[in-house]
């Protein structure tokens, strides 16, 4: 009996070979009719015995392709239409009203591929574009939905003959693969110098880098989502230059090497930090330095971990191939500026830091810079989330009724559009600092616009009025005709990028340990006890507010927090490091006196600040969370005591600080141990958020609990946090797929946009 059926999938089925697949499925089944991407997602229209259209229905979703993935999957009947044959058909126009579909994130180079580009009878023998279904650029070359080759920045080098068999061919692995090329058709690599010189093409470009990297030069590399910078990692004297050129003083840069074994010999052991360097994503992956480690001190200053990364494009692959050794491999930016993506851009500004340039014709049309994770007990965490990861959707557990655009917060800045029951968020933007970072905002809510296909009707923001994502999104608004926004509490916005990532339902604890954020009384928050429910939040406790002289001028300087903290405990008089000015001292000693610019502060940011300084580990942070991070790797993890904090009752409860401040200085006095002083601060903080946890358990009977906010970067407090909670019986939801430091903040404030609409909040 003849059967016509209509199957709409969503979820990542575009730009990740699920066509070819269904292609191959219907084929093998002489099944007839045809299958296009369409801005939602997929349609299947097939017709046949009825036997087998049920068999290709239930083996649908069986044997996916490894990038795809669905969501949902409608099927309804139709009337036979008596199809010739199965065909993969042009996409179908889009319809704005339509949810968006997933446009998947870019693939590192798979085997196959790789065998082939090093392989010398292969056609794409050292192409460094070689590409397949399974694997290379997807929303870095895609400038509209849905994807297909046209809409790319691949639509300017149409297929050779031999390219063109291959793409119509369904039984070839690059059947309807949007992004392949060839020696003959593809884009091509060129290398200049600084002054403009023409320095080689294809192979005579790449030995040109190599001989510049050997001689310890800087080379600017257009990658996937914008130019790296690369120097030879082992060489001390290449990394200072870029240091110094760069204007980067300490912040550590990552450093890419060829394979797992090279890998090994930095200080990746574990299993879990393996995968995560060997994913499709291929993020950096910050791993405990290995102590000997061939690679220059410079790189990570202070720090016990490094940052390492595998090749993720084939173009990388003959780099550190030809180049035998680690190469530092750091965003092509100067300082505080987003990546660089844009060849003019990039020749107008690296080209007082780079010697050389290898770059090629195929135009970066999203930027996107790599993504950084963290594997915290045995589980990968995301730190920045970017290349790889965006704009990959994360599933809700509310629908929304309609689009809702999140701002992000001013640093570490991303921004999310949900929609449906999805989120999109678009790929680390960075400090708002700058003209250019917030034109790289504009221009990254731009790009989620044009690729989800929805226009948001409500805009979530920050609640700090000066952020420059607060401004940008009232700008937005006004030039759109958005009428609706809603300010989100930054503290509650982290705790609810929680909840939407894990899906939570109903009212949880939420423990926020951050840096800054501008609390509903004008105070500076950071270190907060919430109860947060949908749109809701209620503030149960907080650490005690001290008041910081100078405010958030002081974030960056440690002593000064100490100074603070100390008064506060009523320690003895300001205790001036030998590196500050003494004039700075001064007006630092006349605010605390007078008790004027020192807003107060319950950060748990600050907090770190003053013990590092106090401790003598780090007064000036030379960037953000430098001091805590020395810290904790100062820190013995093995200490087993800490200090007792007492809460106290007065509207929220109060955690007293200044117990900790006092014990701290105690030890040192007592001629203690920096590394079991700052055991014991951490060991202290976990026990603190576990009584402020078991309090809000006696007040509301709530037994989950989501840990957000920046200080969670800290992989023993989380760890030491996480395990003594569970212990304590409850269920705790820590950030994974979402960075708990302000990069998540963009989906916290969606979730209580798409709640506030829900709860009819804003009218
Ligand atoms: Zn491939
Ligand atoms: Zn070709
Ligand atoms: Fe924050």
């Amino acid at each position: 009996m003849l059967e016509r059926r209509l199957i709409e999938v969503d979820g990542v089925v575009q730009g990740v070979g699920f066509r070819p697949y269904v292609h191959r499925l219907a084929a093998a089944r002489g099944l007839r009719g045809f299958v296009r991407n369409e801005p939602a997602g997929v349609l299947i229209d097939i017709e046949g015995d009825s036997a087998r259209v049920s068999d290709f229905c239930q083996s649908l979703p069986a044997g996916l392709p490894p990038l795809a993935s669905i969501a949902t999957l409608r099927i309804r009947q139709a009337d036979p239409r008596d199809y010739r044959g199965f065909e993969i058909a042009t996409s179908g126009l889009r319809d704005a009203l339509q949810p968006p579909a997933s446009i998947p994130s870019d693939a590192a180079t798979c085997d196959a591929c790789l065998a082939e580009l090093f392989d010398p009878r292969n056609r794409r023998y050292r192409h460094p574009f070689i590409t397949c279904t399974e694997c290379g650029p997807r929303l870095t070359i895609v400038q509209a939905a849905p994807y297909d080759r046209e809409r790319t920045t691949m639509a300017q080098f149409p297929l050779c003959a031999a390219c063109r068999r291959e793409y119509a061919d369904p039984v070839d692995r690059r059947f309807h693969a949007e992004a392949i090329a060839c020696p003959d058709c593809g884009p091509e690599l060129i290398a200049y110098t600084s002054a403009g010189t023409p320095a080689g093409s294809r192979d005579a470009a790449l030995t040109s880098a190599l001989a510049a990297l050997r001689a310890g030069g800087i080379v600017a590399i257009k990658a996937l989502g914008g130019y790296h910078l690369a120097c030879d990692a082992s060489a001390a004297s290449a990394v200072r230059r870029l240091r110094a050129r760069k204007r980067r003083e300490a912040k550590p840069f990552a450093v890419m090497v060829a394979d797992l074994e090279s890998a090994a010999r930095l200080g990746v052991r574990s299993k879990p930090a393996q995968e995560a360097l060997e994913s499709r994503a291929r993020p950096i992956v910050l791993v405990p330095r290995r102590a000997g480690a061939m690679i220059a001190d410079t790189i990570a200053p202070g720090q016990d971990t490094v940052g390492v990364m595998l090749p993720a494009t084939p173009l990388h692959h003959l780099l550190l191939t030809g180049f035998g050794g680690p190469l530092v491999m750091t965003s092509g930016n100067r300082s505080d500026e987003p990546v660089v993506i844009d060849d003019d851009a990039a020749r107008g500004s690296l080209s007082g830091i780079a010697d050389l340039f290898l770059t090629h014709d195929r135009a970066i049309a999203t930027r996107c810079d790599d993504s950084v994770v963290r594997v915290v007990d045995g589980a990968p965490r995301l730190v920045r989330r970017a290349r790889g990861f965006a704009p990959q959707g994360v599933a809700l557990p509310v629908r929304a009724s309609q689009p809702v655009l999140a701002a992000g917060g001013h640093l570490k800045n991303t921004a999310c559009i949900a929609s449906g029951t999805q989120a999109f968020l678009s790929p680390h933007v960075g400090d708002l600092d700058t003209l250019e970072s917030r034109t790289a905002w504009r221009d990254a809510v731009d790009k989620l616009g044009q690729i989800s296909g929805v226009t948001p009707s409500l805009v979530a923001h920050d609640l700090h009025p000066e952020y420059a994502s607060t401004l940008l999104a009232e700008r937005l608004c006004e030039e759109r005709g958005i009428e609706r926004r809603v300010a989100v509490q930054h503290h509650h916005a982290h705790i609810a990028a929680v909840v939407a990532e894990h899906q939570a339902v109903g009212p949880v604890i939420g423990v926020a340990f951050d840096g800054t954020g501008i609390g509903s009384d004008g105070a500076i928050w950071g270190g907060e006890f919430l109860v947060a429910d949908g749109a809701r939040f209620k503030r149960h406790g907080h650490l005690a507010y001290v008041s910081l002289p100078g405010g958030d001028a002081a974030a960056r300087k440690p002593w000064r927090a100490a100074a603070a903290y100390a008064n506060a405990a009523g320690l003895s008089a300001l205790n001036v490091p030998g590196e500050v000015d003494p004039r700075e001292a001064a007006v630092v000693s006349q605010l605390m006196k007078q008790n004027a610019t020192s807003p107060p502060t319950s950060s748990a940011g600050r907090l770190f600040d003053a013990v590092a300084s106090l401790l003598g580990i780090c007064h000036t942070s030379r960037y953000e969370g430098d001091a805590a991070m020395r810290l904790e790797a100062a820190a013995d993890p093995r200490v087993d005591h800490g200090y007792d904090v007492a809460l106290r009752a007065n509207g929220p409860w109060t955690a007293d600080v200044s117990d900790i401040i006092r014990g701290v200085v105690r030890d040192r006095q007592r001629g203690r141990g920096v590394a079991e002083i700052a055991g014991a601060f951490h060991l202290t903080l976990a026990a603190l958020i576990v009584s402020g946890c078991d309090r809000i358990r006696e007040e509301t009977s709530l037994t989950t609990v989501a840990l957000g906010g920046g200080v969670f970067v800290n992989a023993l407090l989380l760890s030491l946090a996480e395990s003594r909670l569970s212990a304590r019986g409850f269920r705790v939801l820590v950030p994974r797929l979402v960075p708990c430091n302000d990069g998540g903040l963009s989906l916290g404030q969606a979730y209580v946009g798409i709640c506030a609409l829900e709860e009819g909040l804003c009218a």
